[in-house]
Formats: C-alpha cells, structure tokens, sequence
C-alpha cells in the first residue's frame, strides 16, 4: 500500500510493520514513537528479535524502563506493571557483569548519565550521543564493553562472546556502566517501596466516574 502524505497529516506505524519513503522534492518530517503501557508486555520480545536480527535499535528498552522506574510522577499502575521488567532486567545485568568479573576484567569506569551531563556524554560518544553494540547493533546504556584497541563498543552477551573466543582481548577492554551494581540491585526494592508510598497518599477522588470536565 502507499499514499501521498500532505502538510498536516499523519501516518502511525505499527509494531513490525516496514516503511519506506520515496521524496520527489524538499522534505521536512519528524518522527515521534509512542506506545500505550501495554505495550510494555511485549517490549522485550521485540528488542530480542531486534537484537537478533542486528537491526539498530532507535532507542534503548533498558532505558525507558529505568526512567520509568525512577520517575516521581508515574502512576502506581504503570510501577506495578513495570516491576517484573525491572526484577529481570537487574538480575540479567548482574549475572552478565558477574561472568565479565569472572573473565578477570579489571578496569572500569562509570559513565554520565546524559541528563547529569549531557555535554561530557555527547564528548565520549561522538556526535550522536549514543553507543551501539559493534555486533547486534543494540543501543547501549546501563553498561557496555569499550574495546580500546578497536575503538569499538559491545553489548556484554557479545562482550563475553567475544572475550570466550580471544581471552588475551580482555587486557584491552573496559567495563564502562551508568548504574552499579548496588544500584541494580536496590532498584525493585526503591520502586516496590515507590508504589507504597503512593498508595498510602492516595486520596479517594469524590468526582470519581463523572465527567472529565468537572475533575478540573
Ligand atoms: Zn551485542
């Protein structure tokens, strides 16, 4: 199927549908990705297929997940369904980050986080801002494996990967994160404890089932 697309309109693509544009002219667009929070359900087994088929990934899963979690103003629905991910997310970066030790990686170093410092970031990764896995072309940000002699940076599923086949490759590697491992593994409990604290404030709303209008 294809269309014209005139000033003012709008196209919504659909998880795992393809696009292409063909412009005959100057162009001016811009693309904005939304999702309902049910989306969150699937989120993962979409960045997997993604991962394994080594299409670059537009943004990173893990991200939107922590800014989710430690979000002041998310509702406590949102918290409650996005626990599980953060529970899995947290154990599967401890135990990777746990078989690198095991490998004797030594150096590492903590990254900005690009809201702390956006500037300093923007130095260390280059004009987009952003670091990718040189293999699965991931879009890394709680941790990575910087490669120094390659110049070339790895999600750690290949970091490992890689390290298994040439052990002597580790003396040129550092472990570079945004969270540590403490913060991983206090994050469900912050966000669990999140969510009681909202409920306890909670106020019952006495306009409750009227019209949106007459909440304001
Ligand atoms: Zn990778």
């Amino acid at each position: 199927m294809y269309r014209y697309v005139d000033p003012g309109q709008f196209i919504i693509v659909f998880p795992k549908a393809f696009t292409s544009c063909i412009s005959t002219g100057y162009v001016v667009s811009e693309s904005v990705y939304f999702a309902p929070p049910y989306w969150l359900k699937t989120a993962r087994n979409l960045f997997d297929d993604l991962k394994n088929s080594r299409e670059p990934s537009m943004f990173s899963l893990d991200r939107l997940l922590l800014s989710i979690a430690l979000d002041a103003k998310c509702s406590t629905e949102i918290l409650r369904q996005i626990i599980p991910h953060i529970e899995e997310l947290c154990q599967q970066e401890r135990a990777k980050r746990d078989k690198l030790n095991n490998f004797g990686m030594m150096e590492t170093e903590r990254m900005p986080l690009p809201d702390a410092n956006i500037r300093k970031r923007k130095r260390l990764q280059g004009e987009e801002g952003d670091y990718e896995c040189e293999i699965c072309r991931m879009n890394l940000y709680i941790s990575m494996v910087f490669d120094t002699q390659e110049g070339v940076t790895y999600c750690l599923d290949h970091a490992v990967e890689m390290i298994k086949n040439k052990k002597s490759q580790i003396n040129n590697c550092k472990f570079m994160f945004s969270y540590d491992y403490k913060e991983l593994t206090d994050l469900p409990n912050k966000v669990k404890l999140a969510i009681e604290t909202k409920s306890q404030k909670k106020v019952p709303n006495k306009y409750a089932g009227m019209p949106t209008l007459l909440n304001k």
